[in-house]
């Protein structure tokens, strides 16, 4: 398998073709932003963790039941993918209010949500992410009725399965967001599910474990990255994530 040409540069992965046209490589460089682009540094292995925690997490999806581009990773910044195509949401899922949600509603920070609180945001940052309803996404043929349905359950089930794999960990899932794309006329998880796309919360401490850390200036982040990705993958793995044999 061989990388080609660059296809997409986006704030933090990079998106090469293969020679195998079902596939693509998604690079996880070392960049994060925040605020539509508006804070942006480099910092030292923030790829490489959030590589590993992405197919970590893909990787039990899979075991149980949710599809997703995941294939394997090729080394410590690299994932070789299934090619999708991409549906321009953001699903976001809420356990617990923080957040946006706090900002734009009277809910009170940390306030649990039972149910869970699903919000879907147009993704285009020259738009700054505008939220959605289910009209607005099939008047826009963003996704059918039938697709929508899909991806809520396939939401729900992802916050269920890494809600309770986190806690083991002493970790609260508060909030997530996650992409998805479809393979023919299947719905598959896409993108990534990492630090940088998680609301995390120790659970005795309420520490932030997540990107909150870089948003609001809360710390060393890259220290909190490299904790929590060792907590979330070490009690069952203690390697890495799964490597191309050379
Ligand atoms: P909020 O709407 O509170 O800013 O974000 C809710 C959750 O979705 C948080 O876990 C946040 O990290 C994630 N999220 C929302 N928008 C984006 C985005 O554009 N990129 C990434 N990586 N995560 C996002």
């Amino acid at each position: 398998m061989k990388q080609k040409g660059l296809l997409y540069a986006g704030k933090a992965k990079s998106v090469y073709r293969t020679d195998n046209a079902k596939h693509l490589i998604v690079e996880f460089r070392d960049d994060i932003t925040a605020f539509d682009g508006g804070k942006k540094d480099t910092l030292k292995n923030k790829g490489n963790y959030n590589a590993n925690v992405s197919a970590f997490f893909f990787s039990y999806l899979e075991k149980h039941g949710v599809r997703t581009h995941f294939i394997r990773m090729l080394d410590e910044n690299r994932m070789l993918v299934k090619k999708l195509t991409m549906i321009p949401l953001e699903v976001i899922v809420r356990n617990f209010a923080a957040g946006s949600i706090v900002r734009n509603y009277p809910f009170r920070e940390g306030s649990p949500l039972r149910p869970p609180v699903i919000v879907i945001d147009y993704k285009d940052d020259s738009r700054h992410d505008p939220m959605l309803n289910d009209d607005l996404i099939i008047a826009l043929k963003l996704a059918t009725p039938e697709e929508l349905k899909k991806i809520k359950a396939a939401a729900l089930k992802v916050n269920s399965l890494l809600s309770t794999l986190l806690k083991k960990q002493g970790i609260t899932l508060v909030d997530f967001k996650i992409e998805f794309g479809k393979a023919g006329k299947a719905i598959c998880l896409g993108d990534e599910i990492s630090m940088d796309s998680m609301r995390l919360w120790d659970v005795k401490t309420g520490e932030s474990l997540d990107k909150d850390v870089y948003r609001f200036d809360k710390g060393d982040v890259m220290a909190t990255y490299h904790r929590v990705a060792r907590r979330i993958m070490a009690p069952k793995k203690k390697g890495k994530a799964k490597r191309e044999k050379k």
